[in-house]
């Protein structure tokens, strides 16, 4: 476990603990509340388990009622509040606070409407990602932003961290696949924003909602666009002897106007360890494997193949195959979904990074990563949404060494201010959390940040939602703006900074 800075916890809390459980436990009755040290400790970590806290106490609402109740007696009592789904986050977004409330949303696991006609599904937040999917299959429907863990993260957590997934590139991240949410303000005002129809009037709240991080609120209900799953989908797998080769492929792939349903990109430390885990059949003498997939009419589909080998053939591809059945596609995909858990076998301990470059900076960054990796004296996988130019370094390290996890982190933070430099940002889809927080300054100046936070505090005056995480300094509302100090005297010394 690692030292992160929190917000100074409330020695009043923890003394009123068994008065806040008896309280949630009359509002959210039988199996409702955890307040036993083994039931906490499943809940004291998010899918960053360097980081780990056990929260003053576990509570599983049922019914948006309660959720409001919960919130609204936590608001009154200046208690606070994470809001969390499965616990996959790679951001440190669900880390409990040790004064805080873990509020649990699986057992909001209900699909509450499935709309064909309108091309929509209504699902409880705790309903899984895959979970929309297999709803809507029997119809040849499907949910599209795929992340790999999608058999077990929740919707509700999707809709928190914007996430994306392979098939993002050309159907869009969660955002541009929600059409509305039904969500709980830290008062406990329900709120409902957008819904089956395409467009609302007044401000973009939806797309305000979608990436917050569970700072804003805590969402009850979604409603989801639903596709209808393409006539045929195959895909290439093509290796080639340097990443510069590869990274010029997908570029020259998009400059054609052609948009995969997916592409995905590994190097080869990527690839071994992928292939000896599932055995997928990958060149293992290739420096960079790429996965096209094309998916659409079948008579589209074939042209297009042909078109992405020519491209690779002209960047000089050393190894190309083209799936000819749906199990060969699958079998491609399979190294490449189950690239983290394959490089946790060759591991003791991973880092996973989460940055965006333009696409053309990816040979450039892809060499600067090697030598920081030679300075920090760590391996770094590396695997990326190589449409998106989102990159996913995995660095290597055994928390046992003494040192080596400070190293990672220093590690993954030169490469995210180096996706900045290069004109990229911080995250592509795994969120901020507590993990990229204290690097928002790379990105934002003062001013950016004041703006950003006033629209937390115009949404959770009290900072109770979700506190520590995103922001790299605890502002109170009334004191946005910059920090003037002047003779020794901090503006506003009451409060707790961190
Ligand atoms: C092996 C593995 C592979 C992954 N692959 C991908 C990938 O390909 N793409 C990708 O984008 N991500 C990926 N992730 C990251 C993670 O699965 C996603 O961020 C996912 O959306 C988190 O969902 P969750 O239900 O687990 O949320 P949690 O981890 O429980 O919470 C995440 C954040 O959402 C907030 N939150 C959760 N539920 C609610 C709610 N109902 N209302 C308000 N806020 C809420 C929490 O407060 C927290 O800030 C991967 C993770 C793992 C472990």
């Amino acid at each position: 476990m690692t030292a992160l800075r929190m917000p100074e916890p409330d020695a009043g809390v923890f003394a009123r603990r068994a008065e806040i459980v008896r309280r949630l436990g009359e509002i959210v009755p039988g199996e409702g509340v955890i307040a036993d040290a083994r039931g906490l400790a499943p809940y004291e970590s998010d899918g960053v388990t360097v980081y780990a806290q056990a929260p003053l106490v576990v509570v599983l609402p049922e019914t948006v009622e309660q959720v409001s109740r919960v919130l609204a007696y936590c608001h009154q009592e200046g208690i606070k509040v994470v809001p969390r789904g499965a616990g996959t986050s790679l951001s440190g977004g669900a880390l409990p606070l040790a004064d805080g409330v873990l509020m649990s949303m699986m057992k909001f696991n209900r699909v509450l409407d499935i709309d064909f006609p309108n091309r929509c599904a209504v699902v409880q937040p705790g309903v899984t990602n895959l979970g929309i999917t297999r709803a809507v299959e029997h119809e040849g429907f499907y949910y599209a932003p795929d992340p790999s863990s999608q058999i077990a993260c929740s919707i509700g957590g999707n809709v928190a961290e914007n996430s994306g997934g392979v098939h993002c590139l050309k159907y869009g991240l969660t955002t541009n696949n929600v059409l509305g949410v039904e969500m709980v303000l830290m008062d406990g005002t329900v709120l409902r924003i957008g819904g089956k129809h395409l467009d609302s009037p007044g401000y973009d709240l939806m797309g305000l909602i979608v990436g917050s991080e569970g700072l804003l609120g805590v969402v009850t209900e979604v409603t989801v666009r639903i596709l209808r799953a393409p006539e045929t989908a195959r895909a290439v797998l093509v290796g080639f002897n340097s990443s510069e080769a590869g990274g010029q492929t997908v570029a020259d792939i998009i400059a054609a106007g052609i948009i995969p349903g997916g592409m995905e990109m590994m190097d080869r430390p990527a690839i071994h360890a992928a292939e000896d885990f599932v055995h997928a059949g990958y060149p293992r003498d290739a420096e960079a494997l790429l996965i096209v997939e094309l998916d659409g009419p079948a008579a589209e589909v074939s042209h297009l193949i042909e078109r992405v080998a020519e491209i690779a053939r002209g960047n000089g591809c050393v190894d190309l195959r083209v799936s000819n059945s749906d199990a060969e596609r699958l079998v491609f995909w399979a190294g490449r979904k189950a690239a983290f858990p394959a490089v946790g076998r060759i591991s003791p301990d991973y880092l996973c990074m989460d940055g965006t470059i333009p696409r053309k900076e990816l040979p450039h960054v892809l060499a600067r990563m090697r030598a920081m990796g030679e300075h920090y004296g760590l391996r770094c996988a590396n695997v990326f949404h190589a449409g998106d130019g989102n990159l996913h370094p995995l660095i290597l390290f055994d928390a046992n060494v003494p040192g080596e996890l400070d190293k990672a982190e220093a590690f993954g933070a030169d490469i995210l201010r180096l996706c900045v430099e290069v004109g990229g940002c911080l995250t592509g889809e795994h969120g901020v959390g507590v993990e990229k927080r204290d690097l928002m300054p790379a990105m934002f100046d003062e001013i950016d940040l004041a703006h950003q936070i006033r629209v937390k505090c115009a949404f959770d005056p009290k900072q109770l939602l979700n506190p520590g995480k995103v922001f790299p300094q605890l502002h109170r509302c009334a004191e946005l703006g910059r920090l003037h100090v002047q003779r020794g005297a901090l503006p506003h010394p009451d409060i707790p900074r961190f």
